[in-house]
């Protein structure tokens, strides 16, 4: 009987993992080892994925999956022989005492599972405001901080989240090559108290690389909550290794962690020791075989600790085979390592791998049996209830396309009432430092450049903000982990994964992270095909475009504009996955195997620490790029300068031609004339020249340069594009508003700057033209080839000029 066959509320034991390769070890690191209960819960939407309860916690697999894996109904199980637990000390001072430190600097490395509370405990002791979120792979690359706490300096790094210290997906490698190059001074591991199981896996293997280290036990509060009872002093001294409760989200124990730490690192923890995690004498032969050899070679055994490379050798895992390759002896090594994992295979049945698994979570079981007693969970109840809602086949689609319409609904509505108290604070400083300046080039600059560029993009900072806290509130709660897991069979019709469907949502607040956020896929096509897909996920500083185009030439249904531009955007990435999985990658398939944490109320604290830090990015940005892009365009276009003298005859007739009845009525001469000469400064300013020459690109759409201009500057980074705007379409007094401004038609010749239809056009352009330089940037660093920034931009930008053109298009005929 396989997995897949189990019925909603049936319990199985597993006997045996079929299939190969990464999705074994996966899946055995999760906790699907032989002998263990597995219940399921319930199917996605679609039938597929399939939620399963282990070890008191949920995962979710394919159905195809599913399939791989052996078992038993739980009447036919019998209970095996339990598993003797087996410690055996090792002295203290075998390969590596160390001297007592005089240096007063300790070197942390944060390791755990995901979403064990890392980045929280690493915000706590280092004062950052890393991102916090309740689904895997939030940390990616390694976050570095520190602080002083009793005459120590703590040096402390936040790595991601990892479940075991295999080479099977870009975090462990990068975690893996992390403690072996930096080496720092003491790990600190930190493990969820309320899934022990699960966390102590990572643990088991960290103990057999005999590093210095102690176990923070996040996440106390639960434990406490469940009414569980976990003697953790009696399993850290089981461990050698000491733990230490906590809680990171509000700081609890985390004076006590760090005392602990100096007590490790000075060498004085009375429970710190090495022991080994004796497995059955079948596999410990084979470990002692190895481990023999690697004694005799001190190049490697300097490096790791024999018995760990032993182990990692008989899973054949490719990082240490890749660390070991050099050595004469390799080939030796190989013949001995073949001949041990046959004999395994031959005695025991099984492949090394999951014999070392299962072996390593008997451990596990046997120390917790003596020291865990466990209470009912409420929490997991109420995770259920939630859960048989938003995951249920029938509302589960409702209800996410509820919260993605409440989400954009709210960032265009209720951001209006802010934007518009910042609307007027902007025109009454503009108004008012009018007064009060001389005219020349300096108020110009400040009026028109400065003000005109920044003023008109900073009113967009609350809806910005708006959209952030749902984001991170999707992210906290542990709702966006569902998400993915509902998603998961469309996303595969696109040949993409459940878990691409995260850095696509995060795309609506900036697409850098969402980008880097990519390395949660394990699989390398369907990284490239999220990144390449992102950029067409409508950032957050496409909002204030929208926001000014779709208020003011769609006063009535801005909103329905709004959203329907984002749903454009998700079609294109949709379209382009399927055309780049069919064309380009070949299909590969993935293990899903995701975890569906527990719902947590994100604290108010944590969510308003999140806004800030938003809020602090925005107005840097402002007084970064967008300040600096601004005074630049508002420069090019006011350099060179002309007088009315340098006016050419021609110009003046031809724009007194072209001028309504009614300016020529209601200005004087002298203004007709200032008029023209303003109109003839900014055509031939500097800027004026670059945006007449790209202007016939764009004139099907019937933008004109000025709006190239702005388009131009947009791969600064989007809100230069209504920045640049502000600059260029300078009003007649300076009170008036941008929105106004783009509406009203021209003294010199008539013609309003957009139109319905234009600016119709000029937001799908924008949506879908060439990425901001962070983005591309990004692309290219994390695909590591420039072709593909290169792809994004020219493809994009294609792609952009051939909608926007059928968009007006269809636009005028209305
Ligand atoms: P990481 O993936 O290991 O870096 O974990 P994060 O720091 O991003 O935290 C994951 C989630 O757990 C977040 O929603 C945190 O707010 C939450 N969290 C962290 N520490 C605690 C804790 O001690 N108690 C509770 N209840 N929640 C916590
Ligand atoms: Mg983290």
């Amino acid at each position: 009987m396989r997995l897949s066959d189990l019925k909603p509320g049936e319990t199985g034991v597993i006997t045996k993992i079929l299939g190969h390769g990464a999705f074994r070890k996966r899946v055995m690191e999760m906790g699907f080892v032989r002998g263990r209960e597995v219940t399921m819960i319930l199917n996605a939407p679609l039938q597929d994925p399939i939620k399963y309860s282990l070890m008191d916690y949920e995962v979710s697999l394919r159905r195809a999956e599913a399939q791989l894996i052996e078992i038993v109904p739980l009447e036919e199980w019998v209970k095996e022989e339990d598993k003797k637990l087996m410690i055996h000390p090792v002295d203290n001072n075998d390969e590596d005492a160390v001297d007592v430190r005089k240096d007063r600097i300790i070197n942390i490395a944060l390791v755990g599972n995901p979403n064990c509370g890392k980045t929280s405990l690493f915000n706590i002791v280092s004062g950052s405001h890393e991102r916090v979120g309740n689904y895997a792979g939030v940390t990616i690359g390694a976050k570095e901080g520190s602080m002083k706490y009793k005459g120590y300096k703590f040096n402390i790094v936040d790595l991601p989240g990892t479940y075991s210290l295999s080479a099977y997906s870009p975090e462990e490698l990068y975690v893996m090559r992390y403690l072996r190059e930096e080496v720092p001074d003491i790990i600190v591991n930190v493990v969820v108290a309320s899934n022990l199981e699960r966390n102590l896996y990572l643990t088991t293997e960290l103990i057999d690389m005999n590093r210095s280290m102690v176990i923070a036990l996040n996440m106390y509060d639960e434990l406490e909550k469940s009414h569980a009872k976990l003697e953790y002093e009696q399993l850290g001294k089981m461990l050698g290794v000491p733990i230490v409760p906590t809680k990171a989200s509000s700081g609890w124990g985390i004076d006590k962690l760090l005392d602990t730490i100096i007590d490790v690192y000075e060498l004085k923890n009375p429970d710190t020791r090495h022991i080994h995690i004796k497995m059955r004498p079948e596999v410990e032969q084979g470990v002692t075989v190895l481990k023999d050899e690697f004694k005799k070679d001190p190049t490697v055994s300097q490096k790791f600790a024999p018995r760990y490379l032993a182990i990692k050798m008989l899973e054949r895992d490719p990082e240490v085979e890749h660390l070991l390759q050099d050595s004469p002896n390799y080939t030796k090594w190989c013949t001995l390592r073949d001949e041990e994992n046959q004999r395994l295979e031959k005695e025991l049945g099984d492949d090394a791998n999951s014999i070392i698994a299962s072996e390593k979570y008997g451990f596990i079981q046997g120390a917790l049996a003596e020291t865990f007693e466990g209470g009912e969970k409420q929490e997991e109840q109420s995770t259920k209830i939630i859960d048989a809602f938003v995951t249920n086949k029938l509302f589960g689609f409702p209800i996410f396309l509820l919260v993605m319409w409440l989400m954009f609904w709210a960032t265009f509505q209720i951001g209006a009432y802010p934007m518009e108290w910042i609307e007027n604070l902007v025109s009454w400083i503009s108004v008012e430092i009018g007064k009060y300046m001389a005219d020349g080039p300096f108020k110009d600059l400040l009026l028109d450049g400065i003000i005109g560029g920044v003023g008109g993009v900073i009113v967009f900072l609350p809806n910005i903000l708006i959209l952030y806290a749902f984001i991170s509130f999707m992210e906290d709660s542990g709702y966006m982990a569902r998400v993915a897991f509902i998603m998961d069979k469309l996303m595969h019709k696109m040949g993409l994964h459940g878990k691409s469907f995260i850095p696509l949502v995060m795309g609506f607040g900036c697409n850098v992270p969402a980008i880097m956020s990519t390395r949660i896929i394990e699989s390398k096509s369907s990284r490239l095909i999220t990144i390449l897909i992102n950029p067409f996920i409508s950032c957050s500083a496409r909002i204030p475009i929208y926001i000014l185009l779709a208020g003011a030439f769609f006063p009535h249904y801005g909103a329905w504009v709004f959203v329907g531009l984002y749903v454009l955007g998700v079609i294109v990435a949709v379209i382009t996955a399927k055309c780049l999985r069919k064309f380009w990658f070949k299909a590969d398939e993935t293990p899903f195997v995701m975890e569906l944490p527990p719902y947590r109320i994100p604290t108010v604290k944590a969510t308003i620490r999140n806004m800030w830090t938003k809020a602090k990015q925005y107005l840097q940005k402002m007084g970064g790029i967008i300040l600096v892009a601004s005074i630049i365009i508002w420069a090019l276009s006011y350099f060179p300068r002309y007088e009315s003298a340098d006016v050419p005859a021609t110009f003046k007739e031809a724009a007194l031609a072209d001028m309504p009845a009614e300016t020529l009525e209601s200005n004087s001469e002298d203004e007709i004339d200032e008029l023209i000469t303003n109109e003839y400064q900014q055509e031939y300013s500097i800027l004026g020249h670059i945006g007449k020459a790209v202007e016939p690109v764009v004139r099907p759409m019937d933008f004109d340069w000025k709006t190239t201009c702005s388009l131009l500057a947009g791969c600064a980074a989007k809100e230069v594009v209504v920045s640049t705007l502000g600059v260029l379409y300078v009003g007649d007094d300076d009170a008036e508003l941008l929105s106004e401004r783009l509406q009203t038609p021209s003294r010199i010749t008539g013609k309003a700057p957009f139109n319905q239809a234009t600016a119709l056009a000029f937001m799908v352009f924008v949506l879908l033209y060439f990425p901001c330089i962070a983005s591309i940037t990004a692309i290219v660093k994390e695909t590591g080839s420039w072709k593909y920034g290169a792809f994004s931009v020219l493809y994009n930008t294609a792609l952009a000029w051939i909608l926007a053109l059928v968009t007006y298009h269809i636009a005028i005929l209305f």
